[in-house]
């Protein structure tokens, strides 16, 4: 029998190869391992090194069959961590394991506002501050929402403001200022969109024009709430428009309550009804707010506020196990610096630089399957594109559903 002549630094060369390899296999497995908690309870009888290669190959397929994007408007570093100081408790957010951060300025600015911020995330485009669901061109573009719509998913947006206020309207609308309200209600009667639920219902129903578009979407096919009462009452998977407030939801200081987990749960609820799966955007709108009034405590009320959302869309991924979840935030506000405090009694002294947003990163957390697609310090831009990805569309362009948004020059001024 012959044999095989191999020189022997060839084969020194060979094992020491396979050797490397086999030891960076060991960190890779290793390392995603921590992963593992994000998979699915199902996996958690396999051994940990099954369990490894079963989350590395999870991660690496993505297909999520959910989207859940949280946005907590203003929501900086700081913000979160006074939630856990002086909310004297953990975090639903310290469950997530892949991290990263995301470059916020705008097309014009390096400060953004929340209609480019928000437009980032619906479009992938930079946008001028004030633009909703437009590119600097001002031309309209598919949202995410609106691809998902289109591409048979269910789709929704709950949050605590008006729901035609900057960042849920960058999902449903298009617009070339955010301050055109009954512009953006009148395109969300329109819209595909399935479930809406938050504030502002005089937008649809005292307008200037005098129409009354919650008439018009129960034409469509909406059902119509005015009141948590009769949201709840509306059957699971139906279209649903609950404006709950006439301008702007309530602070939690004045007792909005569980508004925001409870109507979470409730849009997951319906969303949920299809073997299509959905896309839904949830909105800590408030967090902003505390932000430009320098209100440290109204800050840390709304970030455990959005937190307690965070923490049923965790609650629903780990159950479901198709699910991605994304939290982050479009920019910061007021350049809120913690300068001393007490960790036991929960005490901070709070600081500001402004009552305006701010230029820093902004933090970036995802959970369920492609969560590793979001660590590392990324473009807001990229949030866009990597749901895109993972479920394999593409926008269509032209935009398909209008010929173009209504002209009107942009605004100049840095808003809201
Ligand atoms: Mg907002
Ligand atoms: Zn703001």
């Amino acid at each position: 029998m012959k044999k095989p002549m191999h020189h022997p630094i060839l084969i020194s060369f060979v094992s020491s190869i396979s050797f490397v390899f086999s030891v960076f296999l060991c960190c890779f497995f290793l390392s995603t391992g921590s992963a593992d908690g994000q998979t699915a309870p199902r996996l958690k009888k396999s051994s940990p090194l099954h369990r490894a290669r079963q989350s590395a190959e999870f991660a690496a397929q993505a297909q999520p069959r959910n989207i859940i994007l949280l946005v907590g408007d203003g929501m900086g570093a700081t913000q979160i961590y006074a939630g856990m100081v002086a909310g004297r408790q953990e975090l639903n957010l310290e469950r997530f394991r892949h991290l990263g951060y995301s470059k916020t300025h705008s097309f014009d600015d390096l400060i953004t506002d929340s209609g480019a911020g928000a437009t980032a995330f619906s479009i992938g485009k930079k946008a001028f501050n004030g633009a909703i669901g437009v590119d600097s061109d001002t031309m309209a573009c598919e949202t995410i929402l609106e691809t998902a719509a289109r591409m048979g998913k269910r789709t929704g947006v709950v949050v605590t403001s008006s729901v035609t206020h900057a960042t849920p309207a960058s999902f449903l609308a298009h617009v070339p200022d955010r301050e055109m309200h009954e512009e953006i209600a009148r395109q969300i009667m329109e819209s595909k969109v399935d479930l809406i639920i938050g504030a502002g219902k005089k937008y649809f129903d005292q307008r200037k024009d005098g129409r009354a578009l919650t008439a018009n979407m129960r034409e469509r096919g909406f059902y119509t709430a005015f009141d948590s009462a009769s949201l709840v009452q509306i059957p699971k998977g139906s279209r649903l428009a609950a404006l709950l407030w006439d301008k702007e939801a309530p602070k939690m200081s004045e007792g909005r309550g569980d508004f925001l987990p409870t109507s979470t749960r409730l849009a997951l609820e319906h969303l949920n009804d299809s073997t299509k799966g959905f896309f839904l955007m949830v909105e800590g709108s408030q967090i902003d707010w505390g932000g430009h009034a320098n209100d440290a405590d109204y800050i840390v009320r709304e970030m455990i506020d959005f937190d307690r959302a965070i923490g049923v869309a965790l609650d629903f991924a780990a159950q479901d196990g198709q699910t991605l979840v994304v939290v982050t935030a479009d920019h910061e506000t007021g350049g809120f610096a913690i300068n001393g405090g007490d960790w036991s009694s929960g005490r901070i002294e709070a600081a500001f630089t402004t009552k305006k947003h701010t230029g820093v990163m902004v933090p970036v957390f995802a959970y369920g399957p492609g969560a590793h697609a979001f660590t590392g310090i990324q473009d807001n831009t990229s949030i866009y594109k990597h749901m895109m990805r993972m479920w394999g569309f593409t926008a269509s362009s032209p935009w398909p559903w209008r010929k173009s948004a209504p002209e009107k020059p942009r605004r100049s001024d840095t808003a809201e």
